[in-house]
């Protein structure tokens, strides 16, 4: 079983080829939209990438069950929800604080 406990297996698993089509799936499954926004009857889709302007919401593919815990649900359909930035660090545990240090981080590395 293939384990995702450090950064460096984190950052190998999303960039590999099997989470970049499992994700489109999921991506398209949810109507590219935020489903924690749309149970609160509320629409959040991606917003177009407009070259040099930095890009408002991006929607993030999440583990509901985390890959770190469950790496046998890492590439499960089921296991994953279409969420927005601000629906994602919610999940996560962010405080307001680290989303702005975040951003400040240009959404690099550990963003999907
Ligand atoms: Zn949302």
């Amino acid at each position: 079983m293939t384990e995702y406990k450090t950064k460096a297996q984190k950052k190998k698993f999303y960039r590999s080829r099997e989470w970049e089509t499992l994700r489109q799936q999921a991506l398209k499954r949810d109507n590219y939209e935020c489903q924690h926004c749309k149970r609160g009857g509320e629409v959040t889709v991606d917003s177009i990438k407009t070259p040099g302007q930095r890009k408002e919401i991006m929607l993030n593919v999440d583990h509901k069950y985390p890959i770190e815990f469950y790496p046998q649900l890492a590439l499960v359909l089921d296991n994953l929800d279409t969420l927005c930035v601000k629906h994602h660090n919610i999940k996560e545990g962010r405080t307001f604080d680290k989303i702005l240090q975040a951003k400040k981080k240009k959404w690099d590395d550990e963003r999907w």
